[in-house]
């Protein structure tokens, strides 16, 4: 297969060398189960786990036991917003979350609306942010938790995290952020201080897929009903054997995105700036989100009189990128996020996400401009709206 150069980085990313390296010889040599209480092979895993907990929890500044591992972000988002409600809904019903959530949060709040959920989707302003009164007001006795991502997927806008952390407080209500797009990409210093619960997945920062874990805080856990049982695993809050090749390489995964961040931010915040200022040489280009706090990597980028899913086809020859539309069988729905943004459908549809991974080179951003330009041009060429517009 001949590849198409990858800037889809925040859909995932390859697993780096090192990651692979150290997981290796827990799939053969070093194969046992941790739960094994009674032979080396159990014990070696159980180190193993016990040692890559320790690492995590170090690096990220949190207690060992705050590190529930799960299958990745999907399955913290179901453990948190599932556990919460189903364990405190004697006090109340309400759920609060935002339009431009990921599609994980919004499918499960979707879900507990069966069981009797009040859920409530704040709007966003035309930056992507939502607005922190509105949230303020929201918040009733009634409300069980809050959940705002920390960084969005898409557009890369990032949500202010320690505001709404003080809302929650102020107001005596539970906080879950997913963070899958910040870690790597934002400094996490306070960020554990301000949220009872988050989520996180390995393969978004060069570890393996079908790993991450749930941040549940201490004196939050008692919220917290057991999503998987099971083996009793994990202090019972989440049964199954331990995945402990993956574990070790989410460990790894993470201490190499702490090291260097700063300077990973500033060489990736440095290629973005250049790719945006290239494509915004494009006639009717905009970019979405761009007067908000964004990540690093990450370019959000809409052209008018262009059909974005011919435009997708073509760059995908010579680009690997993507856009957040969803597709059924029957009908292209243009993002939600953008839609939320107030962006009109036509044009949520003619836009690409671009996002940017420690591979990139500036030489990768020169060919991307010029890749795109061209097909740019060549779609509106045939398009008879943009000769009369
Ligand atoms: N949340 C966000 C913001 C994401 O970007 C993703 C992955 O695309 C997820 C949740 C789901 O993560 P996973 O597929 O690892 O379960």
């Amino acid at each position: 297969m001949n590849y198409p150069l990858y800037l889809d980085y925040n859909a995932t990313t390859p697993c780096d060398k090192k990651v692979l390296e150290g997981m290796l010889p827990y799939f053969t040599l070093d194969f046992g189960n941790a739960s094994s209480e009674h032979h080396p092979y159990g014990w070696v895993a159980k180190e193993a786990i016990e040692d890559a907990t320790l690492h995590i929890s170090s690096l990220l500044k949190i207690d060992e036991k705050e590190i529930i591992y799960t299958s990745g972000s999907t399955e913290s988002i179901n453990a948190v917003l599932k556990g919460v409600y189903r364990k405190l809904k004697h006090k109340g019903n309400q759920i609060l979350t935002v339009k431009t959530e990921h599609k994980a949060t919004l499918d499960v709040c979707e879900y507990l609306q069966e069981e009797g959920a009040d859920v409530t989707y704040l709007d966003v302003d035309g930056n992507g942010l939502i607005d922190l009164n509105a949230l303020a007001l929201a918040i009733s006795d009634n409300t069980l938790i809050v959940s705002v991502m920390y960084a969005n997927n898409e557009t890369g806008v990032i949500q202010p995290m320690e505001a709404i952390a003080k809302i929650c407080k102020q107001k005596n209500t539970l906080l879950f952020s997913d963070a899958t797009q910040a870690i790597g990409k934002i400094p996490l210093d306070n960020f554990f201080s301000w949220v009872d619960f988050a989520c996180f997945s390995a393969h978004k920062i060069y570890g393996p897929k079908g790993i991450g874990f749930t941040f549940a805080k201490l004196e939050s856990q008692a919220s917290l009903q057991s999503f998987i049982q099971g083996g009793g695993q994990q202090r019972k809050l989440r049964g199954g054997t331990y995945n402990t090749p993956a574990i070790v390489g989410m460990a790894k995964a993470i201490a190499l995105s702490c090291q260097n961040l700063e300077a990973e931010r500033n060489r990736l915040s440095n290629l973005r700036n250049q790719l945006e200022e290239g494509l915004s040489l494009i006639e009717e280009a905009t970019i979405n989100g761009k007067k908000s706090d964004r990540l690093c990597n990450t370019l959000n980028i809409s052209f008018e009189y262009v059909d974005g899913q011919q435009l997708l086809a073509a760059l995908s020859r010579n680009i690997a990128v993507s856009n957040g539309s969803a597709c059924n069988s029957a009908a292209i729905n243009p993002s939600h996020v953008l839609t939320a943004m107030g962006i009109g459908r036509n044009l949520a549809l003619s836009t690409l996400r671009i996002s940017l991974g420690k591979y990139t080179t500036e030489e990768d951003i020169q060919k991307a401009i010029l890749i795109i330009t061209k097909e740019v041009a060549k779609q509106r060429a045939s398009n008879l709206l943009w000769d009369r517009r």
